[in-house]
């Protein structure tokens, strides 16, 4: 850590590194084939980040424009493009970045926004039923609001304020203006909008809660719920208070899964704890393979129930 700490601290004294790309365009038999290279010719700063710098040197031939090359052997590869990656919460804000929209203080505290109101979930980012819909209705009553443009001539002209090119009140006047329309629209079609996405809301809230259906009145789904007072997630019947069943659950942020225990039948919830890999808890009290699990590793369960007791009594 130390030696990539100095290493990097050198490299930001030192000079530009200069690299040369080479974009070949060959034609064989009236079709394109393109390659590509880049080296490094002056590698500057780059000198004092050995062995960190993982940049790729593809050297190709010196070639010359509309210069003749012959064929030494064909290859014939069989492959298939790859959709793109999905955006992490890093890449997507360097797509807004790239974009124009928002500003370095403001693009993280959007994305955390989309996550705390169920837009988008995982670290690679899948967008929710309830932000599909949202953008769906949106786009049906209110398009203008999705608008990028939108956006960025808004943090435009408050860069314009900033470097005093405009008066606030001209910019504020012309924001009025246009928002109005845009919001008395959206007012006439409130009604609208809110049916339109209170099932999807429902509909999101309740896939990131509903673990399985209830094992004792069969009718409930089980759900998973948060209690203040004990500061823990347990189980619990949506038909209480005609069911009272509930489970308890281990400590970690649990998240249901479509999976069953393979022993008795229960759901299974994945539990997200820190230090440890993401595992899946059987919620049966009475689960003969959690039983034999917790018999066989009676110490790792004493320390662990020492742990959480010792973490109760200092909150
Ligand atoms: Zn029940
Ligand atoms: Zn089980």
């Amino acid at each position: 850590m130390y030696d990539l700490i100095v290493k990097r601290t050198l490299s930001s004294f030192g000079t530009h590194s200069t690299r040369e790309t080479l974009n070949v365009e060959i034609e064989i038999k009236k079709e394109p084939f393109v390659t590509k290279g880049t080296r490094t010719i002056e590698p500057g700063w780059q000198a004092y980040y050995q062995p960190y710098l993982f940049i790729e040197e593809k050297e190709l031939p010196p070639f010359k424009e509309n210069q003749k090359i012959k064929i030494k052997k064909i290859n014939l590869l069989s492959k298939e493009t790859q959709p793109p990656k999905r955006y992490t919460p890093a890449s997507i804000i360097k797509e807004l970045e790239k974009r124009n929209l928002g500003t370095k203080s403001t693009r993280a505290a959007i994305i955390d926004a989309l996550y705390q109101r169920n837009y988008i979930i995982e670290n690679s980012l899948q967008v929710t039923g309830l932000g599909l819909k949202t953008i769906e209705t949106l786009d049906k009553y209110s398009p203008e609001i999705l608008d990028e443009e939108l956006t960025k001539e808004i943090e435009v002209d408050l860069e314009k304020i900033r470097e005093k090119k405009e008066k606030p009140k001209e910019v504020i006047d012309r924001a009025e203006k246009f928002l109005t329309k845009i919001l008395t629209k959206f007012k006439k079609h409130e009604k609208n909008i809110g049916k339109n996405l209170l099932g999807a809301l429902k509909e999101t809230r309740d896939k990131a809660s509903i673990v399985g259906k209830c094992d004792v009145c069969k009718k409930g789904d089980l759900r998973i719920l948060y209690s203040r007072r004990f500061k823990s997630y347990f189980v619990a019947c949506s038909a209480y208070p005609k069911c009272k069943t509930t489970h308890s659950l281990t400590r970690g942020l649990p998240k249901p899964t479509d999976k069953k225990c393979e022993s008795c039948g229960f759901p299974l919830v994945q539990i997200i704890r820190q230090g440890t890999r993401p595992f899946n808890y059987c919620i049966n009290k009475k689960c003969p393979q959690k039983l034999e699990w917790m018999k066989k590793n009676k110490d790792k369960v004493e320390a662990f129930k020492k742990q959480n007791q010792d973490q109760k009594s200092q909150k």
